[in-house]
């Protein structure tokens, strides 16, 4: 039945794609002959929208609809009346193909090109999506599945269906289609079809906004109007008839290889099948295979005019040249029932689609394989690959360049700028980092040229490049209030201690201080209470450097810190340049933390550290003793808990030193630079079990902290309660603060620290900046909308008022 083309003892493999393709039978399609026909369709809906289709689909169907849209109900209406089988298959095919499509999405990446230098690639689905699903005798269910779960999958926020309405059913598309719809939950479906439904979705009528993409099959009419809105709107490939073609050994069996090639011409009289043999005596049992199977075919007529019409057996002499003929042929279906299939389906360059072995089938790719079926046809599969999630996805690049690295490619951006004869681009890059500069505003080395001083940019780690510093603005204002300082600068009679405990370490600066500050610890220790030993308090230069230890010793290359955001911004910023990976949690809504939600989240993720700040930076909210001990006891590693602002804390019987002696992994921080107000002298310091000290004690540099340090510090905790008399004055100022800023109408968060946040503003800089004007520096810092402001002494709390109510005014 099939033509012989017998390439027998022909080079077949280097004849060449083209003229190996112009051998082979193939059906043509006449999309431009179809164009003239329905410019005037398309022409006419776009200049009358919803009257125009309604005449067009009173001429072509029959049918004469007030208005396109499908109601709600008649989609119920069709899946509560399909078969169950029917609607069973569905769904198993719609799970099959959303998890294949759902795999398609391509995950956003971020390539360092340079330091400071980087592209992401970040793939955004068109916003909406219109899929023709073809009526009339036959109704594909399956097409909705193809091209709605991939729209699905791609994030596709609307998506219209459009298939043409049937005379016999009171105007509404095939009741398979609606049911298919409804089970995928598409809503907006549209009785209408032929080139004035692609018209429809791709300019719009007053039943249909326009969409951004156009998918699904159709016939030649459908097609041509594709073609002719193609810019106007995305739309999928070309549909031409149906074709399969099949490599086959001596062992494939004859009867699914006849099976195989019946099922390809059932579609269509124009659809092409070839057999790719290596075995004339295939050849000859698939033929009569044919013929027995052909007798009982349903759809004999049509499948005996493709079979008969561009279809052959090509005979070749091994299964190289099979697959060199199948590759010159590109076929939107490639079956390989052969010895070594799936190393062959390996090879295969141009294919739609590869079914590998005998249990693989087209049919079980049409409907269940989870694969799409929508594939090109035609020769395209050499340039074209099948519809996915990529035809609802547009890959934007974000590109990032700090000015250093713009700098550093200045030089050639002047040249190809030069050479293209566009020099005003040269000029836009000119005028950010001109020339002879490195970008860091700084001159480059005279004498040298700026690629010269581009070229001395130190080859910094590509992890941290494009970070930038820790940026709190130290903008001199008359009042400022936005580093959580306490406002109280230390009593003249401490200034004096510490001046002569400094001078007496001076007099010894010549040696080395103890490395151990084991003095300083026992102050430390005393000062904290609860038991402790010097040889469980460690000390630094500020917690910052306590929270470096501790993620140098407990973190690192492949260990992971999980968080709490909102909260302290240098968190994740020492477990970058620590190496250590940074898990970011979440808080709730009122800036607590949920205890279940962390305790799944920590034996999901199981971090190496746990990060807790209570009271916590800058949302100023305590955590509770009950929630912290829930994280301990589910945390696999140790617990940091930041108690940066314990002294300001309304409950100070909540601190975590009190359940230290039960969790040998929970790390206690404290700062001197708070209520102790003694930022300057830089002392932070911890509470643990000791066996945490002896670690930080491993990567702690030697003789970190200076023996003025060390004395300034002594000298201050001999007068701690005098130093800490500030506290209560500055937590009665907080309070009154956040109910002067609650009676304003604004939103406070709760405050258990020495600042408060608040908001939330449409523009935060717009406040931030008429509180600067005015000379109130406070933080920009926080969620969106919202600022912070640490407290300050009387008269500055008055003036910070004084400025928010203008400010807000
Ligand atoms: N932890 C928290 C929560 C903080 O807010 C700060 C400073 N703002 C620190 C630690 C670090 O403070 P220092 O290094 O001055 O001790």
């Amino acid at each position: 039945m099939l033509t012989r083309i017998d390439f027998r003892g022909e080079p077949v493999a280097t004849l060449g794609v083209r003229a190996l393709a112009g051998m082979l039978p193939r059906a043509e399609l006449d999309v431009e002959a179809a164009v003239a026909t329905v410019r005037p369709i398309c022409d006419d809906v776009r200049e009358r929208g919803a009257a125009a289709v309604r005449e067009h689909t009173a001429r072509f169907d029959g049918v004469d609809l007030p208005t396109t849209r499908v109601p709600r109900e008649a989609l119920a209406a069709a899946l509560a009346s399909l078969d169950t089988a029917v609607a069973a298959a569905l769904r198993e095919a719609a799970r099959r193909t959303r998890l294949v499509h759902e795999a398609q999405v391509p995950a956003e990446s971020v390539t360092v090109v340079a330091d400071g230098s980087s592209v992401t690639e970040r793939y955004v689905p068109v916003a909406s999506a219109g899929v023709y699903v073809p009526g009339g005798l036959v109704a594909y269910p399956s097409s909705v599945v193809m091209n709605v779960i991939p729209a699905q999958a791609a994030g596709v926020a609307r998506i219209a269906v459009a298939s043409p309405p049937q005379a016999d059913r009171g105007g509404l598309p095939h009741p398979a289609v609606l049911a298919a719809c409804e089970l995928l939950g598409v809503t907006e479906v549209h009785a209408v079809g032929g080139a004035q439904a692609i018209a429809m979705l791709g300019y719009g009528t007053e039943d249909c906004e326009a969409v951004d993409t156009i998918t699904g099959p159709g016939n030649v009419y459908v097609a041509a109007a594709k073609r002719l809105l193609r810019g106007v709107v995305g739309t999928d490939a070309e549909a031409g008839p149906t074709e399969v073609a099949i490599i086959a050994d001596g062992g494939a069996n004859a009867a699914f290889v006849a099976a195989d090639l019946i099922a390809q011409a059932e579609h269509d009289p124009l659809a092409a099948c070839l057999l790719i043999t290596t075995d004339h005596g295939l050849a000859g049992r698939v033929d009569a295979e044919l013929t027995r199977q052909l007798a009982t075919a349903r759809h004999a007529g049509r499948v005996k005019e493709a079979l008969t019409g561009q279809s052959a057996c090509v005979l070749v002499d091994d299964l190289d040249c099979a697959l060199a003929v199948a590759d010159a042929w590109a076929p939107e279906h490639l079956e390989i029932q052969a010895a070594g299939a799936a190393a062959l389906a390996g090879r295969v360059r141009n294919a739609g689609a590869v079914f590998v072995g005998e249990y693989a089938p087209v049919s079980l790719g049409d409907y269940l394989a989870g694969s799409n079926h929508v594939l090109p046809t035609g020769g395209t599969a050499r340039h074209s690959g099948g519809l996915s999630v990529l035809t609802f996805l547009r890959g934007i690049h974000v590109v990032n360049a700090n000015a250093a690295a713009l700098a550093h490619v200045a030089p050639h951006i002047e040249a190809l700028g030069g050479a293209e004869d566009l020099v005003a681009h040269v000029r836009a890059v000119r005028i950010r980092v001109p020339e002879g500069t490195n970008g860091a505003g700084v001159v480059a080395a005279a004498g040298k040229g700026p690629a010269a001083a581009a070229e001395q940019l130190p080859p910094l780690r590509p992890d941290l490049a494009g970070s930038s510093p820790y940026g709190a603005p130290q903008i001199d204002a008359p009042v400022r209030l936005n580093t959580n300082e306490n406002p109280f600068p230390p009593s003249k009679g401490l200034v004096r201690e510490i001046g002569e405990a400094a001078a007496a370490a001076a007099a010894m600066l010549n040696r080395y201080p103890d490395r151990e500050a084991l003095g300083l610890r026992r102050d430390l220790a005393t000062c904290l209470g609860h038991g402790l030993r010097a040889e469980q308090v460690w000390a630094a230069n500020g917690s910052n450097e306590i929270i470096q230890q501790l993620l140098q010793a407990f973190g690192g290359p492949g260990r992971g810190v999980l968080g709490f955001e909102p909260s302290y911004s240098m968190h994740p910023i020492i477990a970058r340049t620590t190496s250590t990976g940074w898990i970011e949690g979440s808080r709730d809504a009122g800036f607590g933390i949920d205890a279940d939600q962390a305790v799944v989240a920590i034996r999901e993720l199981g971090p190496d550290l746990v990060f807790v700040t209570s009271p916590n930076n800058p949302t100023g909210t305590a955590v509770p003793l009950s929630v912290i001990e829930r994280i301990c006891a589910a945390a696999p590693g140790i617990v940091v808990v930041d108690e940066a602002y314990a002294e300001f804390a309304r409950d100070q019987d909540a601190t975590a030193l009190a359940i230290l002696p039960r969790y040998p992994r929970l790390v206690v921080v404290r700062t001197m630079s708070k209520a102790f107000a003694l930022a300057g002298a830089r002392l932070g310091y911890l509470g643990a079990d000791r066996s945490v000290v002896e670690a930080l004690q491993i990567v702690r540099l030697p003789y970190h902290l200076s023996a003025i340090t060390q004395a300034a510090a002594r000298a201050a905790l001999a007068r701690s309660t005098e130093l800490l008399a500030s506290v209560s004055a500055i937590r009665a100022e907080r309070d009154g603060l956040v109910s002067w800023l609650r009676a304003r109408g604004l939103s406070v968060a709760d405050s258990d620290a020495n600042f408060v946040l608040f908001g939330k503003f449409a523009d935060r800089r717009v406040i931030w900046q008429r509180l600067l004007d005015q000379g109130v520096l406070i933080r920009e810092v926080g969620p969106p909308g919202w600022l912070r402001v640490t407290i300050g002494t009387g008269p500055e709390m008055e003036a910070f008022r004084i400025a928010l109510e203008a400010a807000i005014a």
